[in-house]
């Protein structure tokens, strides 16, 4: 069975960060169900490490509205985080507001050890347990001695079905009972993902989805994580951009695209592993959610 093996803690249970987050952006904010927390954006002169631009501050506080009226547009709605640079952003724009997005990760079982580690520098820095959902021991045991530990290597069908058995399935039981989930792709990170809309409708499942990062550039997003000081991946430093199992992501070269580190032996456009499919834009429908 796939299961959750911690527990997340209830919102309020996240520690306190400091005075970076004592201003409010509430103007911004349309929820009637929640009391927005404080942004840490507004107080951003305040806050350690290197300042941010007129541009990307406002860009913040629209992540701050968006984050909050996802929260209080939906009664259960979760944050599917690879621990990467992006979704420690949203990590932290999420736990500092004391959001009730709840965060969760795929622990695949073939993670490095840096990533593993992640979770740990979460609990440290905000006293919250990421829930992390893991694989049906039975299916990877029957793949393992069917196609051997390492098949994956050898046709992008038995790729995709060992994603299949320790992503894609837990993903499944992990937005199980969900309205709403939210994402940190973006835009710029692949070919794949050059249509991401910021709100689209998870058809397989029934559900929303938001990308609220969808429109960020990589300077932006590493601008915001050494302003807020967020702890990040120790892979990011060893070339790195993006990060999954350690037997299918290299660091890449200068001027390769971001995610041509995953899944390095495969053509350009498959490079996805099955996690983000069926979608179907809903800006065309109207939208009550804030812009970002
Ligand atoms: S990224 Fe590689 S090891 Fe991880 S689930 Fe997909 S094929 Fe398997």
């Amino acid at each position: 069975m796939n299961r959750s093996i911690d527990a997340t803690p209830v919102s309020g249970d996240v520690s306190p960060l400091g005075s970076d987050l004592d201003s409010d952006s509430s103007s911004l904010l349309s929820s009637p169900l929640r009391a927005p927390a404080p942004s840490p954006a507004a107080s951003s002169s305040a806050a350690a490490g290197v300042p941010l631009s007129a541009e990307l501050l406002a860009k913040i506080e629209r992540l701050d509205a968006r984050l909050a009226a996802i929260d209080a547009r939906h009664a259960r709605v979760k944050f599917a985080s690879s621990l990467a640079a992006e979704d420690m952003l949203l990590t932290h724009a999420i736990l500092s507001r004391k959001l009730g997005i709840v965060i969760f990760s795929l622990n695949t079982g073939r993670l490095h050890a840096e990533t593993v580690g992640m979770f740990d520098r979460v609990r440290e820095r905000y006293g919250y347990e990421i829930e992390q959902w893991h694989p049906d021991a039975a299916a990877v045991e029957a793949y393992v001695k069917g196609n051997g530990v390492n098949a994956f290597y050898e046709s992008v069908d038995l790729r995709k079905s060992c994603c299949g058995i320790r992503k894609v399935e837990p993903l499944n039981h992990a937005l199980a009972g969900v309205e709403a989930w939210v994402t940190g792709q973006r835009r710029e990170q692949s070919v794949t993902r050059t249509e991401l809309h910021e709100e689209e409708h998870d058809d397989a499942r029934g559900i929303e989805k938001y990308n609220p990062l969808a429109e960020w550039t990589e300077t932006e997003v590493w601008a915001y994580l050494h302003h807020f000081d967020v702890p990040v991946n120790p892979l990011h430093a060893r070339g790195y951009p993006s990060i999954g199992c350690e037997p299918c992501t290299r660091a890449i070269r200068p001027g390769e695209d971001s995610r041509a580190g995953r899944w390095w032996w495969e053509s350009r456009d498959s490079k996805e592993c099955g996690l983000h499919i069926t979608i179907v834009p809903a800006e065309a429908q109207s939208s009550t959610l804030p812009s970002a």
